[in-house]
Formats: structure tokens, C-alpha cells, sequence
């Protein structure tokens, strides 16, 4: 523990943003630095707790507590107080093989269970976390750094995402020859075609990728599994495969007018503005643009956020957010009790942008939409939307029940539909006869990977539905493990 009196002398200190106003002009990052001297007063705020929750990594009724992949939160907090960077890199990428993606987007699930959280606002963990690994990236400390042997075990992934990536790095420090199979035409999954850039700056997910290609990982893109190579040709090629393939299967609203033009799903927004950008700085149009346009964003999770600030950069005329359920309270609730995540009121970085240049938090709650009306040339014009409480019914569930004469009509031209998403979209589970749980993703048990498929393995959101960054890194490591195990008999994976 750096200064024993640490987290009574100094206030917590976020990293800073750039201001709203200013960062909605570009597509950087709205991250900035923090200086060494606020990093080392963070890192002493931090209490070396005897059991230290921000490491536990626990779930309790589908919510996180503490850190899914048992980050060393407080000895990388005492060694950047002690201005020790290398070795808390070290022991930072013990755990992560990628805590420049989690100290930008994760949502920090080990700050809600902080023990300092209890009586004064948590250790600001994740800020630290992006300053060890941006340090070591500028210092030129993370470098190539191949197996020095290889085993004869060729291995399949399929899907570049976290899972995938981090898989692909554990099976590839045991030795094993590893090919990466993407279907899109850049690696990274979610990390490069979901986050936007102004969170994720892709440069950062590059240089990862270039790094593990240079550590000897093979990567094939514009190859989807199932579609250009029979999934099947893999369990034939290599001696074991591990199915990443995310679970990016949309929810969609059937309602009246659903298929009037102007309305899609966030990801097809999404995915076309940052191929778009890279591909010409938009010079080639080949995304939807919300310039000049009244958008209405329909679901308030991150990726409604990421639709908020996008449409935002595109220079919308107005945005609204519509969200079913009520909004949070300012203070965790009774039933939400610390270490669990704290379920409470936030700003995040898209409805600060709407809020600096609108005025208000374009959130709406508890809001349904009810039928999308056109113009009478086959565009979206209006939502006719009401107004729900929750109410217990019969079989104490909870669900929506209208107001009535809270009807209300609402002008758009644009409308992107961010529910969340249902499991995986593609054929190799069928082709590879995996069988599927209730929820379609693939069965597999978390901590063991083994599909019913001799040699198969699934991790990341394709096994455990769409989740966090964190959870697929966590899943991609165990996976690796178990087949590790299963190729070798034994072995000394993490
Ligand atoms: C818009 C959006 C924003 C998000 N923001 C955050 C955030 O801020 N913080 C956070 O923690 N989490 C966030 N998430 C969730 C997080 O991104 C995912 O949980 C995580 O990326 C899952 O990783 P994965 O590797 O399992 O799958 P993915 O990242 O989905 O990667 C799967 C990859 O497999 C490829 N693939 C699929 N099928 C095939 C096939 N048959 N052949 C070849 N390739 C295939 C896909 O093209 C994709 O590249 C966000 C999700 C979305 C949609
Ligand atoms: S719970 Fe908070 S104070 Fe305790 S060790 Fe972890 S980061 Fe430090």
C-alpha cells in the first residue's frame, strides 16, 4: 500500500474529457491524459484492501461485481504510486492481454465494487489502468514477443473480436500455431466496427493486431465461416477449433411501418460511418448520415450512446433517446447494494455531447413506441409513441403496462433501433452441429468451453449473448486454456 492516509488526503479525479462543445467536431478520442503526479495521487487513494473486491469478478443476477478477469488492481495502484510503471505493466498484462480496449471502454465494473466506494467515491482504477498501458506503449515497453518454441497443433478461431483476439494470444504464447478467420475486412470485431472511434480510437485496436500478427498469429480476413469456407473444413484442417463469433443478431420492433425507409438497426449506422471513415474520412458517402435529420435513437444502452454521439458528429437537427425502462435513482437503490454494479443515474460521454449542444439529456423513460407513420413516399416521418409503467403481473413478473392518454406523436427522419441483440447471426453453429442453449447461443459451460462438438469451443458473446469487452477477454483466456488442455493433456495457461 503506497500512502496509508492516501484516500483521506486526496479527492477522486477522473481522467479529463475534452469539452463536449468541441469534441463533437471531430472523430478523435474524447479521452485525455492525466498527469503522473494526479495518476500517483489515484493510485494512493487506493486502501490495499485484505480482500480486495475490485478483483473479484463475481456474478449476481446477470450483474458484475469487481473484475471479471482478476485485474491486480491493488498492487498496480501501490506501483504507480512508488512511479514503477514497467512492473505495473507487468503485472498489469499478467491479466489482460488488452488493457488498452478496457482502460478506454470498459464500464468498469471494478470501480461499482471498490471497498472506498462505500463511504467515498471509488479509486479511479480504469484512469490508471489507461495510463500504465498508454505509458507503455510511448516508452516503447510493448514489444513483439514470439513463443520461443512451437508445438505441430494447428488451431481455428473464428472471429477477431476480444474473445477471439485474446485466445488467439494465450493458444500463441503456448505455441500453438493459430489462424484467425474474420468475415469483415479489418480485425477486431466489435472493437473496431462497434465502438465508435471517439471511444476507441482504431489506431489503438491496429496496433494490437499488429503486434500479435508480428508475435506470429495468422489472420484471414473477408472469410466468413459457414458462407466462403464450410465450417466443417476447419474441424478437418486443424487440430481443434474455438468459435468467437460474437452474438450480433439484432432486436428488431415489428410495428407498423416498420419498413418504411429511414429507419435501421444501430449497427448497420455504426459499422458503415467508422468503414466509411477509415476507408475515405467519408469521402465516399457509403454510410447513413444523420446530418440535417430529426433522429430518434430507440434503446438507451451503449450502443444507443454510441448512436447519440455519432449522429451528433454527423450534425443532426435534433435527437431524442427513447428508453423503456425508468430512469435510475441518483443513489443505489436498496435492492442494488455495494459490491453489486451500481445501477444509478449517469451522464455518459453521448449525452453530454446532446446535453452541450442541445441543453438537456435527450434521454426519454419509460417510453414505447407503438407505430413508425411515412411522408407517403415510402419514408419515415413520425413515431406515435405512449407512455408505460411496470407493473407485477400474475406470475410476478414485471411488465409494461400503458397509460393511458399519454400518447404522443413524435417528427423523424431517422430512426435507429438499439434494443439489444439476440445471439449469433451466422450458420457455423448448424454446420458443426453445435447445439445451441435457450437463448441460441452456443451451449457451452463457462469456465470448461467444450461445445457437445469434440474439439470445439465457444467463448465470448457467441456463448454467453451479447455482454462486456471484459467478459469476452475473460471468456477468450479460458477457452484458450481448456483447448490448450485438450491438445496437450495438461497445461500451464492462466
Ligand atoms: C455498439 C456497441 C458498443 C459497445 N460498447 C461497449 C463498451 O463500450 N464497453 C464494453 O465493455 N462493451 C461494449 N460492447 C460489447 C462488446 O463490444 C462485446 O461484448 C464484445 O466485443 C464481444 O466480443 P466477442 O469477441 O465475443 O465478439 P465480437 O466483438 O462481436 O467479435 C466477433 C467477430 O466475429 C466475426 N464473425 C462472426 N461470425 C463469423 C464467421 N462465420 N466467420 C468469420 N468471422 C465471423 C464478426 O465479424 C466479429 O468481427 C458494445 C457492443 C456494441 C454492439
Ligand atoms: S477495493 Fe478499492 S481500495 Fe480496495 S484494493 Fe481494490 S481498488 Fe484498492
Amino acid at each position: 500500500m503506497g500512502k496509508p492516509t492516501g484516500f483521506m488526503e486526496y479527492d477522486r479525479e477522473d481522467t479529463p474529457s475534452r469539452d463536449p462543445k468541441e469534441r463533437v467536431k471531430d472523430w478523435d478520442e474524447f479521452h485525455e491524459h492525466q498527469t503522473e503526479e494526479k495518476l500517483k495521487e489515484q493510485g494512493a487513494r487506493c486502501m490495499d484492501c485484505g480482500v480486495p473486491f475490485c478483483q473479484t469478478g463475481e456474478e449476481k443476477d446477470g450483474k458484475t461485481m469487481g473484475c471479471p478477469i482478476h485485474n491486480l488492481i491493488p498492487e498496480w495502484n501501490d506501483l504507480v504510486y512508488n512511479d514503477k510503471w514497467k512492473e505495473a505493466l507487468h503485472r498489469l498484462h499478467k491479466t489482460n492481454n488488452f488493457p488498452e480496449f478496457t482502460g478506454r471502454a470498459c464500464p468498469a465494473p471494478c470501480e461499482g465494487s471498490c471497498v472506498l466506494g462505500i463511504i467515498e467515491p471509488p479509486v479511479a482504477i480504469k484512469s490508471i489502468e489507461q495510463a500504465i498501458i498508454d505509458k507503455g506503449f510511448e516508452e516503447g515497453w510493448v514489444k513483439p514477443n514470439p513463443p520461443e518454441n512451437r508445438t505441430d497443433k494447428k488451431i481455428a478461431i473464428v472471429g477477431s473480436g476480444p474473445a477471439g483476439l485474446a485466445a488467439a494470444d494465450q493458444l500463441n504464447k503456448a505455441g500453438h500455431n493459430v489462424t484467425v478467420y474474420e468475415r469483415h475486412d479489418k480485425i477486431g470485431g466489435l472493437l473496431m466496427y462497434g465502438i465508435p472511434n471517439q471511444k476507441l480510437e482504431k489506431s489503438v485496436v491496429q496496433r494490437r493486431v499488429d503486434l500479435l500478427a508480428d508475435e506470429g498469429i495468422n489472420f484471414i480476413t473477408n472469410t466468413e465461416i459457414g458462407t466462403d469456407l464450410h465450417a466443417t473444413k476447419l474441424t478437418k484442417n486443424y487440430d481443434a477449433v474455438i468459435l468467437a463469433g460474437g452474438a450480433t443478431n439484432p432486436r428488431d420492433l415489428e410495428i407498423e411501418g416498420r419498413n418504411l425507409d429511414g429507419i435501421h438497426f444501430a449497427m448497420e449506422f455504426l459499422h458503415a460511418n467508422v468503414e466509411s471513415l477509415l476507408d475515405s474520412n467519408h469521402d465516399d458517402g457509403n454510410y447513413i448520415s444523420a446530418k440535417d435529420k430529426d433522429v430518434i435513437v430507440i434503446g438507451g444502452g451503449d450502443t444507443g450512446t454510441d448512436c447519440v454521439s455519432t449522429s451528433l458528429r454527423h450534425g443532426c437537427k435534433n435527437l431524442t433517446q427513447f428508453e423503456i425502462l425508468p430512469k435510475p435513482p441518483d443513489s443505489r437503490s436498496e435492492d442494488n447494494p455495494w459490491p453489486e454494479w451500481p445501477n444509478v443515474y449517469k451522464v455518459d460521454y453521448g449525452q453530454e455531447e446532446a446535453k452541450a449542444r442541445f441543453g438537456d439529456d435527450p434521454r426519454q423513460y419509460q417510453v414505447m413506441t407503438k407505430k413508425f407513420v411515412g411522408d407517403g413516399e415510402g419514408n419515415v416521418k413520425e413515431l406515435h409513441t405512449v407512455e408505460i409503467e411496470w407493473v407485477t403481473n400474475d406470475d410476478g413478473r414485471k411488465v409494461p403496462k400503458e397509460i393511458e392518454g399519454t400518447e404522443k406523436v413524435w417528427e423523424a427522419d431517422l430512426v435507429l433501433l438499439a434494443m439489444g441483440f439476440l445471439g449469433p447471426e451466422n450458420p457455423v453453429l448448424e454446420q458443426l452441429k453445435v447445439d445451441r442453449d435457450d437463448r441460441t447461443n452456443a451451449n457451452a459451460e463457462h469456465g470448461d468451453y467444450h461445445t457437445n462438438v469434440d474439439g470445439v469451443f465457444a467463448a465470448g458473446d457467441m456463448r454467453r449473448g451479447q455482454s462486456l469487452l471484459v467478459w469476452a477477454i475473460n471468456e477468450g483466456r479460458g477457452a484458450a486454456r481448456e483447448c490448450d488442455r485438450y491438445l496437450m493433456g495438461a497445461t500451464e495457461l492462466p
